[in-house]
């Protein structure tokens, strides 16, 4: 007798980067000369894990009793000011707004978001290249993922086919919630521009009287970008306030490199004191309803590598020094990638890069077989630069081309 109910007899066994990763490693635990561009971990380029070392050391400096002791079940009260303030600082009106729970990394708040801003059985949208636990995350929740074509003829995020799916969804199913993970999106390497901003901004303000319209922006990889000011581009997402639901995922996982401390939040912006009053609520209750509370040990290293200006400092340094490292790749990489011809979108910076292609899971096989591991994906590959020493990123250009 099959005693798992019939939705969850088939699900795949295994996560499929993580296969990846565990046969890179293996063949080169073998012997075998590897390029592992598969997992989504910065790695230095002898091939260690990068550490922002600041970060470990207030992970180890945290007291016995905060590593056994609960947390408030929606996180710390200081850890969520701190987290409201990292993200929102230079725009008073939307940190005015803010109300915030802790979450297991961003992935929780991600969670919190579709639970909490779709009906069973509807549909999250995203751009067409996603990252991949977008849909299980949905799966798993009992919703569904639709996606818009993300680039337009130019190149540029396609924001003709994102107002025809936020139209399409309003009329079908009276709601809308948007993933937009931005900068250095997951799988594409892609930042939108500030005019890009402004358009996705003027679109879902044109819908949002026709149903509750809620953009949630996964800011995992926000401190990595090229631009020079990260908050950038919040002054663009001012406007929506009152009117277009607005939330953040933030999360400690690269920002601090310490994927596995597991700290992360959901922050909302609500204009209405009573929406944020419930939104508060609906948080904290969706918290006890999941995982209870977070590890309180990473909730108050996180906290004071944000509230101790010398620590910040620290932090943001060693941070410069890892972008630096990963820009290198980049610059080594777009240099290659152009002179071979490979079609990629425009990448100035972050964790990843995807190219295209019509046969992107036999190049990836092809790959393989040379030793050089990517993901695939319909129509893509996606190739971890934060995981490749600069001296192999030839070897990758040359595997793709
Ligand atoms: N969003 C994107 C696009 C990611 O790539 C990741 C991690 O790889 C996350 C969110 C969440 O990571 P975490 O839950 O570790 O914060």
């Amino acid at each position: 007798m099959q005693h798992l109910i019939p939705s969850r007899q088939t699900r795949p066994s295994g996560d499929v980067i993580f296969a990846l990763n565990a046969e890179a490693n293996k063949r080169r635990a073998a012997g075998e000369s590897i390029v592992n561009a598969t997992l989504g971990t910065l790695m230095r380029d002898d091939g260690t894990l990068a550490l922002v070392e600041t970060a470990s050391k207030a992970v180890h400096a945290v007291s016995r009793e905060d590593w056994a002791a609960y947390a408030p079940i929606p996180g710390t009260p200081d850890f969520l000011k701190a987290v409201i303030h990292d993200a929102l600082q230079s725009v008073p009106a939307l940190k005015a707004a803010a109300v915030a729970a802790a979450t297991p990394g961003g992935t929780g708040g991600l969670r919190h978001g579709i639970m909490n801003y779709l009906e069973p059985g509807q549909a999250l949208l995203t751009t067409s290249y996603f990252w991949g636990p977008y849909q299980t995350l949905v799966d798993e929740h009992d919703r569904r993922l639709e996606t818009f074509s993300m680039f337009g003829v130019g190149g540029g995020l396609d924001v003709a086919a994102l107002e025809a799916k936020v139209s399409d969804q309003l009329a079908t199913q009276k709601r809308v919630l948007l993933f937009l993970n931005d900068p250095c999106q997951n799988p594409t390497g892609y930042s939108m521009s500030d005019s890009e901003w402004k358009q996705v901004v003027e679109v879902l303000l044109r819908h949002s009287q026709q149903g509750p319209v809620t953009l949630l922006v996964d800011m995992a990889y926000w401190l990595y970008g090229s631009a020079p000011d990260p908050r950038g581009f919040l002054q663009h997402l001012v406007p929506l306030l009152g009117k277009v639901g607005l939330l953040f995922a933030w999360s400690a996982s690269k920002s601090f490199t310490h994927y596995g401390l597991r700290v992360g939040a959901l922050i909302a912006c609500v204009g209405d004191e009573g929406e944020r009053a419930a939104t508060d609520a609906a948080l904290a209750y969706a918290c006890r309803g999941t995982w209870s509370n977070c590890t309180r040990g990473g909730l108050s290293a996180v906290t004071r590598l944000l509230t101790d200006p010398a620590l910040a400092a620290a932090c943001d340094a060693e941070r410069d020094q890892l972008k630096k490292s990963l820009s290198a790749r980049v610059k080594v990489f777009n240099d290659l990638a152009r002179a071979k011809g490979l079609v990629y979108p425009r990448y100035e910076g972050g964790f990843f890069v995807t190219v295209f292609s019509d046969d992107a899971f036999g190049l990836a096989k092809r790959m393989k077989e040379q030793g050089v591991f990517v993901v695939p994906q319909k129509g893509a590959v996606r190739v971890a630069l934060c995981s490749v020493s600069v001296n192999d990123v030839e070897r990758v250009v040359n595997a793709l081309a």
